[in-house]
């Protein structure tokens, strides 16, 4: 059965990077509603005029644009096969509204939430350092330079950037929280939830997303 994975996750657990792994290893395409709908306000078709209109008002899409976005970018053929899908939903009505449009697609939608625990994804976001001159990424905690607050590279100074000071990452991770809980909740009680272990390697963490996807289709098979 074709599949919808949506893929869920905090800042600072890696979902981007799964999101590609995964479109790559699958082949399938990768669709980040911040991206499409960007491609689509550039259209002059009736849904671009509509999301360029809302935009100029200052206003955000709706859930029933953004609905619209979303199915008319899975029923082009290349997400016959299923699609990755990120950034959606985000609502429990927007995962309403995408329980409908899967349905009309024949398609299952499972969704992996990859999850860390509070104090590691802190340290991994308040952590991260960056070398002003040649980009660099350090991590005070996890992956620091061998003199502290200096690139190993080229010995200048390592920055923090401005919002990861530890109150805003707080609030962040919390906000997260707080708005996902209900999707989860909702995604549990239908069956469709995965929860990923999202701590080690991003290829730790990829080789227990396919695991899980494996296990699915065996048990479709038998
Ligand atoms: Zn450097």
């Amino acid at each position: 059965m074709p599949e919808i994975i949506v893929l869920m996750g905090p800042q600072g657990a890696g979902k981007g990077t799964q999101a590609h792994l995964l479109a790559e290893r699958f082949n399938l395409p990768l669709v980040a509603t911040g991206d499409i709908l960007r491609e689509m306000a550039l259209s002059d078709a009736p849904l671009g005029l509509q999301i360029r209109a809302v935009q100029a008002a200052g206003q955000l899409v709706s859930d029933d644009i953004l609905a619209e976005v979303v199915k008319t970018r899975l029923s082009r053929s290349d997400c016959e096969a299923g699609c990755i899908l990120d950034g959606f939903p985000r609502t429990l009505p927007q995962a309403k509204l995408l329980e409908s449009i899967a349905g009309d697609l024949g398609h299952r939608i499972t969704v992996m939430s990859i999850e860390l625990p509070r104090e590691f994804l802190f340290k991994r976001l308040a952590g991260r350092q960056t070398c002003g001159v040649c980009g660099a990424i350090y991590n005070e905690y996890f992956k620091p330079g061998k003199k502290e607050g200096v690139c190993d590279v080229d010995g200048q100074a390592l920055f923090t950037r401005s919002d990861d000071n530890e109150e805003s990452i707080a609030q962040r991770l919390s906000l997260y929280d707080e708005k996902t809980r209900p999707l989860l909740d909702y995604y549990a009680s239908l069956g469709r939830l995965q929860r990923v272990d999202g701590t080690g390697a991003p290829d730790e963490v990829f080789g227990r997303i396919v695991k899980i996807l494996g296990k699915q289709t065996a048990s479709d098979a038998s």
